[in-house]
């Protein structure tokens, strides 16, 4: 039976997440932020709380034509890429965004995630693609984010940080825990030499793999 979460316990899910982002030092400060689909349109955090003074009851729900309650908080400064992929991506509704360090790296240096890890997989493709940049909290970075995320759950976003949008909440936050690792790996093999990349028939057994592994939800 699936789970009926209404909107009290929505909104504390996505503290815990911010705080959980925060403690696995996914997050500083004011910067990253997090949405859940909600009725027709979703559940974000507010702009410039961090997350140790966040509380539900801050949280803002933009309805489907993006407007809030008079009384509501100023929504995340980058909602409009999370509403973007909540639209344009019907199978997921959380979205979790930050500048986690090696991802940050790896996204100021132009280079996306290779399939050098069968982890990297847990991102639903064999790599973590590049969205292309633009302007933070515009409408083209959420264009941008959309057209690079129209499979798989997670990207790399110029010059920015990483982006990932998966069915639920815990999820996406264990994929971007797992992007910032692989970007960690990557990074490290980089100043080795560069890593050995798995092939597309390996990359395809690991994918076997993982639709067999462990727990379904
Ligand atoms: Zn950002």
């Amino acid at each position: 039976m699936p789970r009926i979460e209404n909107e009290e316990t929505r909104r504390a899910q996505i503290v815990s997440a911010m705080r959980r982002m925060e403690a696995r030092g996914l997050n500083r400060g004011t910067t990253g932020n997090v949405s859940v689909r909600h009725e027709k349109g979703m559940l974000i955090t507010p702009s410039g709380i961090t997350a140790e003074h966040l509380t539900a009851d801050q949280i803002v729900f933009l309805d489907e034509r993006q407007a809030r309650a008079a009384d509501a908080l100023a929504p995340s400064s980058e909602w409009q890429m999370h509403a973007a992929l909540l639209a344009a991506r019907p199978d997921v509704n959380a979205v979790v965004h930050c500048h986690s360090r090696f991802a940050t790296i790896l996204a100021c240096a132009g280079k996306p995630i290779p399939p050098l890890h069968y982890m990297v997989g847990v991102a639903g493709r064999p790599d973590i693609p590049l969205a292309p940049y633009a302007t933070f909290g515009s409408a083209a970075l959420a264009a941008n984010i959309a057209a690079t995320l129209q499979t798989g759950f997670a990207c790399l976003m110029a010059n920015h940080g990483q982006i990932v949008a998966a069915p639920g909440l815990s999820r996406a936050l264990m994929i971007a825990e797992e992007v910032e690792e692989q970007a960690a790996v990557y990074w490290g093999t980089l100043a080795i030499g560069g890593p050995n990349i798995l092939s597309d028939a390996d990359m395809a057994d690991n994918f076997r793999q993982f639709s067999q592994y462990g727990q379904k939800r």
